[in-house]
């Protein structure tokens, strides 16, 4: 590793905590050509260590003065000739990084011009930022806002009370979410409500944006009303890249999918339900250092390169996508494929039921058995009635464990091997 200046190619490990400096440093270096690796500053020694040896950094930055003194060598902001490297949240094993390489021009003016269509950034926007920049969503709409001339809020790590304020003070006009935080917010303003208060106006929004996890039938309707109409969008995406934007009042006339294919952008599936994404060439990355898991993911076919990241779903004849969960996550039980997605679906709109994650456990009988972890104010016996004339045999839990909280992580995502390790 070398703590002077950065060349090009170099790969800069940013072990700090998001900030206008970080985001600053970021397009920066990105200009320059050389990688941020955005990290979670919270890692344990043993986290990092394993992490940093597979990325193999030329500079690791772990406080505001290493950044300062980083940024003053760094050329102007200008064109990024790459995308950060992020790394994957780990949700099925240990993250992976996503590692574009050094784009030509051609490449890197393409890839920012199809961020600004997609979201339609532009100087006059405020980004109101939810999600910590070490995940690729909330740093891909800000550095989106700001390389198009616009402003970001950042209001420090997610608390409602603090982003509420914000929303008052600031009038941020785009928003990128994940479920989790819309219920808390929404469970904030019913506080609000309830002892007298007034929840924020929202009429600024022009684009609030949530993917990461399914997000809660529930949940989506009451952003629906909320903000101001066509503001809302759900996509389905990963680290790797973003493959469905879909309106809000799309998903009303079909609920449960997660959109279409975005513009230059095509979804197939598998007849397994492995779904791919065909992408231009500018949009082709690898796993950094890991080339079998590279060559695993990428396929080539006649209308360019496909890749997966392990999602199963569906396409319908109008190429509305709907997932039915990861490959990872599939409970084979007695034989019989049972995804958590559509258990949680179902057993999520039992009254009482505030939060549900299905999961599978060894069985010797059965292979695995199918298992359910439940937030809410319900018991064993109106769950399984709710199952019994809802759901085909195999895919009634055989088990449920009721819980305080559901363990996620900052994305969003419940850790399912958390609640299988039991
Ligand atoms: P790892 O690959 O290391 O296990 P991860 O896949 O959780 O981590 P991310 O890139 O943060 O890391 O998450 C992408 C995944 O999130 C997608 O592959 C998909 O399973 C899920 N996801 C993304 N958007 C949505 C959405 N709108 N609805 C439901 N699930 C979603």
């Amino acid at each position: 590793m070398r703590s002077g200046a950065v060349l090009e190619g170099d790969r800069v490990a940013l072990l700090v905590r998001g900030s206008q400096a970080y985001l600053d440093v970021v397009v920066r270096l990105l200009t320059a050509g050389v990688f941020p690796i955005p990290l979670d500053p919270r890692l344990t020694t043993t986290e990092r260590q394993r992490i940093l040896s597979g990325l193999d950094p030329t500079l690791v930055i772990e406080d505001e003065r290493a950044l300062a003194d980083l940024a003053a060598t760094l050329p102007a902001p200008g064109l990024p000739r790459g995308r950060p490297m992020h790394c994957t949240s780990g949700t099925t094993g240990t993250p992976k990084g996503v590692w574009s390489g050094l784009l030509d021009e051609h490449a890197a003016t393409a890839l920012v011009e199809e961020e600004r269509e997609l979201w339609g950034f532009r100087p006059g926007d405020v980004n109101l930022v939810l999600g910590p920049l070490y995940h690729s969503a909330p740093l891909r709409f800000a550095m989106g806002t700001a390389l198009a001339g616009g402003r970001v809020v950042m209001p420090g790590p997610f608390d409602p009370e603090t982003v509420t304020a914000a929303i008052e003070s600031e009038r941020p006009t785009t928003m990128f979410c994940v479920p989790t935080h819309l219920q808390r917010l929404f469970a904030h303003w019913d506080a609000l409500i309830e002892s007298g208060g007034s929840p924020p106006d929202l009429s600024s929004f022009r684009l609030v944006a949530h993917a990461g996890a399914p997000c809660p039938s529930d949940v989506k309707r009451r952003l629906i009303e909320r903000f101001p109409p066509g503001s809302t969008w759900e996509f389905y995406g990963s680290t790797e890249g973003q493959f469905t934007a879909c309106r809000s009042e799309d998903w009303l006339d079909r609920p449960g999918t997660v959109g279409r294919a975005r513009p230059g952008r095509r979804l197939t599936a598998d007849p397994d339900g492995t779904l791919w994404c065909v992408v231009p060439e500018h949009a082709r990355f690898t796993y950094y250092g890991d080339p079998e898991r590279t060559a695993a993911a990428w396929r080539d076919t006649e209308e360019g390169p496909a890749f997966t990241v392990g999602d199963h779903g569906r396409i319908d004849a109008d190429g509305y996508v709907y997932l039915d969960g990861r490959r990872e996550d599939l409970i084979i039980s007695g034989g019989v494929n049972v995804y958590p997605a559509e258990v949680e679906q179902v057993l999520g709109a039992c009254p009482g039921v505030v939060e549900i994650a299905v999961y599978g456990v060894p069985d010797p009988e059965w292979g695995q058995r199918v298992c359910a972890a439940v937030v809410g104010e319900v018991d064993e016996s109106a769950l399984t009635s709710y199952a019994r004339s809802r759901l085909a045999p195999p895919k009634r839990p055989k088990t449920y464990v009721f819980h305080d909280a559901l363990p996620r992580t900052l994305t969003g995502k419940v850790r399912r091997t958390e609640l299988t390790a039991g």
